[in-house]
């Protein structure tokens, strides 16, 4: 990073500027997406829908989590002791989380 008061060269995240001594505005993070609370699936589920609800709070595709868990289950051995105590910890998405919108009332 730069100094933004000098423009030399300084350490990534320095807050102060070793050549000049400006104290460096801090790194604005950006902006947090809302949080989704990890949920089972109950559009993407097999058996208890852990993967489906993994794929959905990380945004990752449902098979590809399905597969690497797989691959935990087949070469690690814990992915099935993790899967049932995922299944019991992991409350179930809420009913409606998927609902669509309920037709007007004529
Ligand atoms: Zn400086």
């Amino acid at each position: 990073m730069n100094c933004y008061n000098c423009q030399k060269d300084i350490l990534e995240g320095s807050r102060y500027c070793y050549h000049c001594g400006a104290a460096q505005k801090p790194l604005t993070p950006p902006p947090a997406a809302p949080a989704k609370p990890l949920r089972r699936s109950r559009r993407h589920k097999v058996i208890g829908g852990v993967c489906g609800g993994f794929a959905e709070y990380f945004n990752l595709d449902v098979a590809l989590v399905r597969v690497i868990w797989l691959l935990i289950a087949l070469f690690g051995g814990g992915g099935i002791i993790a899967y049932i105590i995922c299944w019991l910890v992991i409350p179930l998405e809420e009913e409606h989380a998927h609902a669509a919108v309920p037709a007007p009332q004529s």
